[in-house]
């Protein structure tokens, strides 16, 4: 006797990734920048999905390859066999870098002992320090560091990471890449990298620079002074489903706290994703969704699975799914705007309930 298969039950809230939006971010920043790209695909590619993101960006003639944050994405995104090269952006301990290297994953380094402990075929790219003061070797140091690794035939690339390039003044930005060229000047060639998406956008070819890592960018998203700079599209839609319709009278309160009160009678959706699906509570009393075409508002507290809408002469059914936000309509900077963050942090926040789905 065989076992019945597994039930498969729905998810009632699905991010629609657009491959056709990723593919036009990554050649037009690619041709702003003048370089392939580095893709950062941390953090579950920005929430978008890592395989999602990750299958059809290898397809993308501007792809050199993928950067990511920790070893366990390394690890996920090496078990795709997308056969491009990933870049770790943090320190690995000593004990994961013999299994990095095995997985064929670039190393960044920051110090003599680090490219002294690389195991054999290792490939190493210098993280020079030029003024984030978070990770890599200061400028002073590196270019030993450099030396060191190119001696030991492991020198592949060296990076520097941007803190101001999205704002408004980029003499700082400037600065940065002037102590970043001044290092490379005393190192061999290696294939250099400084710009994230902020970066491109508001410097765009950077002299010497052989790769460009744009992050929010390439998911669609740009400064509000950067956004005539490029025309980016954002890649990710977001919907949940209704589960249920039903009225509230004038003067009842509406979900957790009592904090809204209905005015008049009204119809009721409710809805199911809440912020343990990373739907930002502080939105609360601010946010809004987009339902058969028309803006409505969301009434009371978000809580943690659903939240309310005001339906109110629509012809709502239970099943019957909503826009959260959308390439048209409310975007995601406003839903951050909402809930006092940043498209950062919303699009990462995204949880594992949430399914993502692969569109055209
Ligand atoms: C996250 C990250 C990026 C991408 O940054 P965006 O602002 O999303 O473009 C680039 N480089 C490094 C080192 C990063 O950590």
């Amino acid at each position: 006797m065989t076992a019945a298969p597994p039930p498969e039950f729905a998810a009632r809230a699905r991010a629609l990734i657009s491959e056709t939006a990723l593919l036009h971010n990554l050649a037009a920043l690619s041709a702003r920048a003048e370089v392939p790209l580095l893709l950062p695909v941390k953090a579950n590619a920005y929430g978008h999905g890592l395989e999602t993101i990750a299958r059809p960006a290898a397809r993308s003639p501007h792809l050199w390859g993928f950067a990511v944050a920790v070893p366990r994405e390394a690890q996920a995104l090496a078990a795709l066999n997308l056969g491009k090269p990933i870049l770790l952006l943090t320190p690995p301990t000593p004990q994961e870098v013999p299994a990095l290297v095995a997985l064929g994953v670039r190393i960044p380094v920051a110090t003599l002992a680090e490219a002294e402990a690389l195991p054999e075929h290792a490939r190493a790219h210098l993280k020079v320090d030029t003024g984030m003061n978070r990770l890599g070797a200061r400028p002073e140091a590196a270019v030993a560091v450099g030396q060191r690794l190119a001696e030991r035939g492991q020198l592949e690339g060296a990076y520097t990471h941007f803190a101001t390039s999205d704002e408004p003044d980029l003499g700082f930005a400037h600065e940065q890449f002037r102590r970043f060229t001044a290092v490379l000047a005393a190192l061999p060639p290696l294939l250099a990298h400084a710009s994230n998406g902020g970066g491109i956008l508001s410097l765009g070819a950077l002299p010497g620079m052989a790769l460009a890592r744009p992050g929010l960018a390439a998911y669609g998203f740009a400064p509000p002074h950067l956004r005539e700079v490029l025309p980016l599209r954002p890649v990710m839609s977001l919907q949940a489903q209704v589960t249920f319709v039903h009225g509230a009278h004038a003067g009842e309160t509406i979900s957790y706290g009592g904090l809204y009160t209905a005015p008049r009678d009204l119809t009721l959706a409710t809805v199911g994703i809440g912020y343990a699906d990373g739907y930002p509570r502080n939105a609360t009393l601010h946010a809004q969704v987009t339902v058969q075409g028309e803006r409505r508002p969301v009434l009371g507290r978000i809580c943690m699975d659903q939240f309310m809408v005001d339906v109110t002469g629509l012809d709502v059914k239970a099943g019957d799914w909503i826009d959260l936000w959308a390439d048209q309509g409310i975007t995601v900077s406003e839903v951050a705007a909402w809930g006092g963050t940043i498209e950062y942090e919303v699009l990462t926040g995204l949880g594992a309930r949430v399914d993502r789905v692969l569109a055209p």
